[in-house]
């Protein structure tokens, strides 16, 4: 489908119209609202100069103003770029520098930050908005600042909800210039174009819905025919009310919890914040259809007292992604709730967001522990760590590698970063992984997080997982700590239950009698807290540099 992005808000706001697309704070919009709101906003900043290609960034938290804003900054013909609200201003003007962007959206909260940061880059105006402004008070006074800051409101009113005709070439321009999560290194600019967002979308929609475009027997690889109508993509799940706490400023929450449920016409109760009890209370009171989001959620749900009493029978569907979702959590949640189906899917911001999954429609073959296989029309193969790329045979690891119409462009100024990556068409992810007999894909680690024990390669994942097996653990995270001796020694943290009465000892042999000699944990500290990022990754890159700086 060579379609922009904003034709997804327009076809819903067309097929969906007054069904409800946001609840936030117990307030709602529509999707006929929601793609007039975008049609000012994006009237707005072409009424205020900004043009085709123009980079305008969104540092907020998700809010209703993130989608006017998004579809806004899309449908004007300018490309969005997303900024995690939480970055510190010297990250913020790196990113903000780096992509050029000429505007930003932010809030009422994370203003202060941009205040710092403004005349460092090239940005020319500030709109600033809050929760205020959804209930008409007025948005913080913006009047004694210079005239670079205006409120969201103010701005947006300047345009008329009228269809802009701008002309883009969804293959050629850019939709997002999306920053990498930053988890393994600096972050780099990754090119999307509407093309890739679109696409992914698609296959992402069908592969949750069962409605695949020309679908072949067993469902995979199929090409996504340039003249597919966007119009039978949905819709089969148009009853879907989801809550989303997957951050907009995130590939999995750009593409997968905004685009595709308002492609198919959901029902979107929006959490700012996780708060697993507000979380079974909301999936109660909407009787909401699925869960989705990084596994840190699930660990802390399963372990909340209301989550065996809450009814949550409306549940038919739970989706993880962005980070490995340990077995063990699976069969608690499948314990909680026979018969729904849980899955779990994989990919990278350089993959738009997403390149396999386990099917989620009911007839569909799921693989515990596997990431499933690859959406339509997308290849995996796994290839040497060398860096050549033939295909190794299954059951075998290698770097797992990438190809098809979601797959970036490119990095943003940075070719030589692209060509390390990019060939043919082939994206190497950086991830370790196999593939089995049927072509299911299980990730073992990631490649800057395997660590060398005296010249073993040992993949912490499989400690992690062997630790979640132990009943007095509620988290884990394992690490390679510096050694003169022997290189590396892996390195457990672990989160005890409340309650439970365990040494470090006990658990270190409950995981070194499974493994052999070489992958042994030598070393486990209890902490109250494991380091996630706002997506939802453990941040190993935290846990390494403490072991660093100790080791100094
Ligand atoms: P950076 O590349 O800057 O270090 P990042 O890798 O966190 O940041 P993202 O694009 O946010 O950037 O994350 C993609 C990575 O997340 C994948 O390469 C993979 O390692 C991991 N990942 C995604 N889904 C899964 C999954 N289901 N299981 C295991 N790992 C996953």
């Amino acid at each position: 489908p060579v379609i922009p992005v904003g034709e997804i808000i327009k076809g819903s706001a067309h097929r969906f119209g007054n069904k409800t697309a946001i609840i936030y704070k117990e307030k709602e919009f529509s999707y006929q609202s929601l793609y007039e709101e975008a049609l000012k906003f994006a009237n707005a900043l072409k009424d205020n100069g900004f043009k085709k290609g123009d980079v305008i960034a969104i540092h907020m938290p998700n809010c209703p103003q993130y989608a006017i804003a998004y579809y806004g900054i899309l449908l004007s013909g300018a490309t969005f770029s997303p900024a995690n609200p939480l970055l510190p201003p010297k990250d913020l003007a790196y990113q903000l520098n780096d992509c050029g962007a000429k505007a930003v959206v932010t809030w009422e909260q994370t203003a202060p930050n941009i205040k710092k940061v403004l005349l460092d880059t090239k940005l020319e105006l500030a709109i600033v908005t809050g929760d205020t402004e959804l209930t008409n008070e007025g948005i913080m006074d913006v009047s004694d600042e210079d005239g670079n800051w205006v409120s969201f409101n103010k701005f947006k009113e300047q345009g008329e909800a009228k269809e802009l005709t701008i002309d883009i070439n969804p293959k050629e321009d850019l939709a997002h210039i999306a920053y990498t999560g930053g988890t393994t290194g600096p972050s780099k600019g990754v090119l999307i174009s509407h093309y890739n967002v679109v696409v992914n979308v698609i296959q992402f929609n069908s592969w949750r819905s069962g409605h695949l475009p020309n679908a072949t027997e067993n469902g995979l690889m199929m090409e996504v025919p340039d003249s597919v109508n966007i119009d039978e993509y949905p819709s089969k799940m148009g009853k879907d009310r989801l809550i989303n706490l997957t951050p907009w400023f995130h590939a999995m929450g750009t593409v997968g919890y905004m685009n595709n449920p308002f492609l198919s016409g959901s029902t979107l109760i929006l959490h700012q914040r996780f708060d697993p009890g507000l979380y079974l209370q909301d999936a109660e009171k909407y009787k909401v259809t699925g869960m989705g989001g990084a596994p840190p959620i699930y660990v802390a749900l399963v372990r909340h007292p209301d989550f065996h009493k809450r009814d949550l029978s409306s549940i038919t569907t739970i989706s993880s992604g962005a980070a490995p979702l340990p077995v063990e959590l699976i069969h608690l949640l499948k314990n909680r709730f026979p018969g729904v189906i849980v899955n779990e899917g994989y990919g990278l911001t350089e993959v738009t967001m997403g390149a396999s999954s386990n099917p989620s429609f009911k007839s569909g073959v799921r693989k515990d522990g596997s990431v499933g296989i690859p959406v339509f029309d997308t290849e995996v193969k796994i290839c040497p760590l060398d860096g050549s790329f033939e295909a190794l045979p299954p059951r075998e690891e290698g770097e797992i590698c990438v190809k098809g119409p979601q797959v970036m462009r490119g990095y943003y100024n940075k070719p030589e970063e692209t060509a390390a990556v990019l060939k043919d068409g082939w994206l190497r992810t950086g991830d370790i992984g196999y593939m089995d007999e049927d072509g299911f894909i299980f990730i073992v680690d990631r490649k800057k997080d395997m660590l060398i024990y005296k010249g073993y390669n040992v993949y912490p994942r499989e400690l992690e997982e062997l630790l979640f097996k132990h009943p007095s653990v509620a988290n884990a995270a394992v690490v390679g700590k510096p050694d003169m001796e022997v290189g590396e020694i892996p390195k457990a943290y672990v989160v005890v239950k409340s309650g439970e009465q365990i040494t470090e000892q006990q658990l270190m042999d409950h995981v070194n009698e499974q493994v052999i000699p070489y992958k042994k944990i030598r070393e486990l500290e209890f902490v109250d807290e494991i380091p996630v990022s706002a997506a939802g990754k453990v941040l190993k890159r935290v846990l390494r540099d403490r072991e660093k700086s100790r080791s100094k």
